[in-house]
């Protein structure tokens, strides 16, 4: 039988088709939306990593003006890509300051190795009972080795200007993925050796249920779908 003209091979090929756009549309999505984010890996979005706060916004429909160190410029972009309101940055998730870069003093430092496994692009070397240093091309100014630190001997200092670049952003990315690989494994052999459950990365903004997910998702299909559509035939 043909339905619509077509043949119930068409229809398959077609429906087959449709499935792979919607399969593949998050991936490239939460792609594009990561590229324009700044990958200090701060988590001052309120997810733990710009790759799960990019997640949020394809997935979820999370807000795009949670980025403090990315500010209007990160804001407009993205507004831009997912065609939404340019909005203020969200108050919330604190200022837009310019990029600083955490120093240890070192006569201060008791080598407990805290700060090292909470610098989340891997920017701190040393050994247990050591002098540790932060190495600074690395250091994306996330201050997230400050509150570990038991003796407060991080201090945060002013960059040069324009010193976070986008090769930095792309290393930052990369260095982190190995980061949060390493810890993943770590308590995953925690688990296995105490039998406890191991600890989940959840964003600290409650996740959305299953159909508003879906929702999500299909209102942004439809919109690069109309985006498709709108676009002036090539010549
Ligand atoms: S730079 Fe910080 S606030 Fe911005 S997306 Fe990445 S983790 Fe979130
Ligand atoms: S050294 Fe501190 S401020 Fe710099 S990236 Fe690592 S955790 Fe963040
Ligand atoms: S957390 Fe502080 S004391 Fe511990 S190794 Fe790092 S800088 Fe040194």
């Amino acid at each position: 039988m043909v339905c619509g003209g077509r043949s119930p091979r068409r229809n398959r090929l077609a429906a087959s088709k449709a499935d792979t756009f919607m399969a593949t549309l998050p991936a490239d999505l939460v792609h594009a939306i990561d590229a324009h984010l700044p990958q200090t890996q701060c988590a001052r979005c309120g997810y733990p990593a710009c790759l799960p706060y990019a997640k949020a916004i394809a997935l979820d429909g999370a807000a795009i003006n949670r980025c403090p160190p990315g500010g209007s410029e990160v804001i407009l972009a993205l507004a831009t890509l997912l065609d939404r309101p340019v909005v203020p940055l969200d108050p919330a998730c604190g200022p837009t300051m310019p990029l600083r870069i955490a120093r240890i003093i070192e006569a201060h430092c008791i080598g407990c190795t805290l700060c090292i496994q909470a610098c989340p692009v891997d920017a701190i070397i040393g050994a247990p009972k050591k002098m540790h240093v932060v190495i600074a091309e690395l250091c994306s100014g996330c201050d997230l080795c400050l509150p570990p630190c038991p003796v407060d001997c991080i201090v945060m200092e002013s960059a040069p200007a324009a010193t976070w670049t986008a090769e930095r952003a792309t290393h930052a990315r990369e260095r982190h993925a190995n980061y949060a690989a390493r810890k993943i494994a770590t308590q995953r052999m925690r688990a296995t050796s105490t039998g406890e459950p191991p600890v989940a990365t959840t964003p600290s903004t409650p996740p959305l249920s299953m159909e508003a997910r879906r929702a999500n998702l299909a209102r942004a299909v439809d919109r690069a779908r109309t985006k498709r559509i709108q676009r002036p035939p090539r010549r």
